[in-house]
């Protein structure tokens, strides 16, 4: 019988637990961890996502700050923005809302980022760090990743572990996370892309496969290995075949050939994408606890 993987049920379960360390954190410290997020520009998808963000910090006790900036903001007015929340002793996290307007250098902001409050995981310190196996704030849609998989993979000591992708925020950091030799990895990885001439090969071999590619189905059921974990990250909008005037999002991987294959299967929506808000509010209280130790 195939498990699904309740990718809410998980993140409203790690959230609990956040409220109840905020709790105590504020009782220690007489105040709560703050996380700034900064949105520039009027794209709705981020706009829903900061939204989402906010509302996330007061379901767990977090002290939100949100700056909402207009597309016509500059590099320099962003940087020094940045530079504020860095120096800002209530903001324990900062996240930059991505993608940013062309005319701003994404890197650059990145980098300014001082990378004790870096809650998204992308400062290259923090990558550094991940990729030496050393504590850091992991980025969040891996880290939420990684814990699906330890909850639903059982022993993943020595299992091989695939991953379709290599993008900085999703396929690199999964592979670089999972082949560290700690109880929570371990695992022998495989990464391909779209230079493989034929990515089943590889697929049919995982224990674990995670499909980080931005391509609706391109993983289908023949790809599967019988009783794999498939962690489907892809997020895509495509014409709902029931209803031509509607849109339907789906995932990377065909679920409905993939499950019956499936030890274990996220669905999409409800599987990875609720994971990454409660890995970032984790990453925010652990950025407190870090920053206070
Ligand atoms: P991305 O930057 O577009 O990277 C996609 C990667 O997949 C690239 O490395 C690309 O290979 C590879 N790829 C694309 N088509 C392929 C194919 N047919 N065969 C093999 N490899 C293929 O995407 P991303 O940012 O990693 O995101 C991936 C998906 O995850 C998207 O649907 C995104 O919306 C979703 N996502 C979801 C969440 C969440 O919270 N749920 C968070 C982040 C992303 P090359 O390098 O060779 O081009």
């Amino acid at each position: 019988m195939t498990q699904i993987i309740d990718g809410k049920k998980i993140s409203q379960e790690i959230r609990d637990s956040l409220k109840a360390r905020v709790a105590e954190l504020k009782k220690k410290y007489n105040r709560v961890p703050g996380l700034a997020v900064v949105l520039v520009g009027d794209d709705p998808a981020s706009a829903v996502y900061v939204r989402m963000k906010g509302k996330g910090c007061d379901e767990v006790g977090l002290k939100s700050f949100q700056h909402i900036l207009p597309e016509s903001t500059n590099e320099k007015e962003l940087l020094d923005l940045v530079e504020g929340l860095n120096n800002n002793p209530e903001v324990n996290g900062i996240l930059v809302q991505l993608p940013l307007p062309k005319h701003i250098n994404e890197l650059a902001v990145i980098n300014a980022i001082n990378p004790d409050k870096d809650v998204d995981g992308f400062h290259p310190v923090n990558t550094g760090k991940m990729v030496n196996g050393d504590e850091c704030l992991l980025p969040c849609t891996p880290a939420g990743i990684q814990e699906l998989i330890c909850r639903y993979a059982g022993d993943i000591k020595g299992k091989h572990l695939v991953v379709v992708g290599r993008s900085n925020i999703v396929g690199k950091p999964v592979a670089n996370m999972m082949y560290q030799k700690n109880d929570r990895a371990n695992c022998v990885v495989t990464i391909c892309h779209t230079a493989a001439p034929d990515i089943s090969v590889y697929t049919k071999q995982a224990d674990i496969l995670v499909v980080a590619a931005g391509k609706p189905h391109v993983v289908t059921g023949s790809m599967v290995k019988e009783g794999a974990v498939v962690i489907d990250v892809g997020v895509n909008r495509i014409p709902d075949p029931a209803d031509n005037t509607k849109t339907k999002i789906v995932g990377d991987v065909e679920f409905d050939s993939a499950a019956p294959k499936a030890k274990a299967i996220t669905p999409v929506p409800g599987g990875v994408g609720p994971m990454t808000i409660a890995m970032l509010l984790s990453n925010t209280v652990k950025a407190f606890e870090q920053q206070n130790s």
